[in-house]
């Protein structure tokens, strides 16, 4: 069995635990052993960064661009074999692992290029004589702290701008997704960065996380998981002012309205609702349905999800692989009981599935006569499990999308160009999708939310550099 370590300042560390990984879609398949950190190595990791940092921050802007654009490169010519493992530690179809991939290598590309185009300001002064000059810095060192369930494409949307901008990096994975944290590690490794700016310690929330989130020397912190991990961090950051970005949970709408194409409307709820088995932030989980199509898009939508394969991540011919962890299928049946109890009917699906290996499988669901205040319409389930909530017309679809403590993505289905433009003004979200799947973003735009879903300045495309650097305001009189 092989074991995988933790590398900080330019070397790979070896430790004295080593947690195994285990592959969702066949339980008695061991993925690798990876190392586990604790506040020591988080100690090495921090002071490594903040001595490299030096350097970096000032480094020539060309040379960081072609470290970039090399990742990127080595990422998208690795992709099959990324794909793959992700596919094999966290479930999702290879199809969709390359896409996740594909999305990594182009960030870092994208970023290369960003290193070449941080302009500032000049700025005239209310006072004769002056010039006034407003410039972006790197922060300093930077903890980033990442979820399972985009395993490389979060990762690389955090490393590669703050690494663009100048920032050095203290990189922790969610536990269940170490190998795919390694392989991207391993790629970063062999770019040709300084020891010290990039580094990777694996290990649990509670120690590795923790030590990172309490260390002073980290300037900031980019999370993205659970509200209730979001929360703490929250706290134990301003308590440190420390600067923090959280990108959390989402309970996202998607409205379709008499006028819409049917079939459009249905494919998208298929896909935004199940694939990656539903354990997408961005994932539709509420779906809004005017009464005049209500009856007919249920019946469309059942037909299409009873053609959807559950299977192994690894198998052609899958569209649904197994959900990520025993403690996540675990809470999504509670979800399928407690939907029951509060009066949903379940129209499809919602059981765990025995297949040809043994894995964490589950059926698509489907809850039809739900109202906005139950649980099943208000709690991240974070799984395949999706409810129709019947609306008299756009006005109450609209109230009901905004019904809710999170404002991730919010998607319309119509062919009214007036209620579209309407929804676009008034969806309380951060991203907003007419006709196309609330899940499944471009990699160079912002992506964030409102209310429960982030906190801080968004993430990716340019405006990232709010984030990843601070301004600088020079006056110079001459
Ligand atoms: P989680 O909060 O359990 O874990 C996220 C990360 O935080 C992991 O690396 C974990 O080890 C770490 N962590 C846990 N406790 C910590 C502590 N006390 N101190 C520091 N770090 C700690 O989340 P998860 O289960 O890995 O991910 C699922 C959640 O992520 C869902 O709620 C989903 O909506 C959210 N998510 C949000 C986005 C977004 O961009 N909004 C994207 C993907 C996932």
């Amino acid at each position: 069995m092989n074991n995988f370590d933790n590398f900080v300042n330019g070397r790979w560390v070896a430790s004295e635990t080593y947690n195994k990984n285990i592959n969702p879609s066949d339980l008695t398949d061991v993925v690798g052993q990876y190392a586990q950190g604790d506040d020591n190595l988080v100690e090495l990791a921090v002071s490594s960064a903040k001595q490299a940092f030096a350097k970096w921050s000032k480094s020539n802007i060309q040379a960081r661009a072609d470290i970039l654009e090399k990742i990127g490169t080595e990422i998208i010519k690795h992709s099959q074999k990324l794909a793959e493992l992700l596919a094999r530690e966290e479930g999702k179809p290879v199809a969709e692992s390359i896409g996740e991939v594909c999305r990594a290598g182009n960030i870092f590309k994208f970023y290369a290029g960003e290193c070449l185009r941080l302009a500032g300001q000049t700025v005239p002064s209310v006072r004769p004589g002056i010039g006034i000059e407003v410039t972006r810095e790197p922060l300093g060192v930077i903890g980033l702290i990442t979820p399972w369930n985009f395993p490389i494409a979060i990762p690389a949307w955090k490393i590669a701008p703050a690494l663009a901008y100048g920032n050095c990096v203290v990189f922790k994975p969610a536990e269940l997704v170490p190998g795919s944290a390694w392989l991207l590690s391993e790629i970063i490794a062999n770019s040709g960065l300084p020891d010290g700016v990039f580094n990777l310690v694996m290990g649990p929330g509670k120690t590795v996380g923790d030590a990172i989130i309490n260390n002073k020397d980290v300037e900031a912190i980019s999370f993205t998981g659970s509200v209730a991990t979001g929360k703490r961090i929250a706290e134990v950051c301003q308590s440190n002012q420390t600067k923090v970005q959280l990108e959390m949970g989402g309970k996202n709408p998607q409205i379709v309205l008499d006028d819409a194409d049917l079939e459009l409307a249905a494919n998208l709820c298929i896909q935004s609702a199940f694939y990656s088995t539903g354990q997408r932030c961005t994932a539709s989980s509420r779906i809004i349905v005017t009464e005049g199509i209500h009856d007919r898009f249920v019946e469309l939508l059942v037909n299409k999800m009873k053609n959807l394969t559950v299977g192994p991540a690894l198998s052609k011919g899958t569209d649904i692989g197994p959900v990520a962890s025993e403690a996540q299928l675990k809470q999504n049946l509670s979800y399928i009981k407690i939907g029951i109890e509060e009066g949903a009917t379940l129209v499809y699906g919602g059981e765990k599935l025995a297949l040809e290996t043994e894995g964490y499988y589950m059926r698509p669901a489907l809850f039809v006569d739900t109202i906005s205040n139950m649980r099943i319409n208000r709690e991240e389930i974070f799984g395949p499990i999706a409810t129709i909530i019947r609306v008299a017309d756009y006005t109450q679809a609209l109230e009901v999308a905004n019904d809710t403590e999170f404002g991730l993505s919010a998607g319309i289905a119509t062919s009214s160009l007036k209620e579209a433009t309407h929804f676009k003004q008034h969806a309380n979200a951060g991203m907003v999708m007419v006709n196309l799947p609330t899940a499944g973003v471009d990699y160079h735009v912002p992506f964030g939310g409102v209310k429960g879903s982030s906190y801080g300045p968004r993430e990716q495309g340019t405006y990232a550099a709010e984030f990843y650097t601070r301004v600088k305001t020079a006056y110079t009189f001459a």
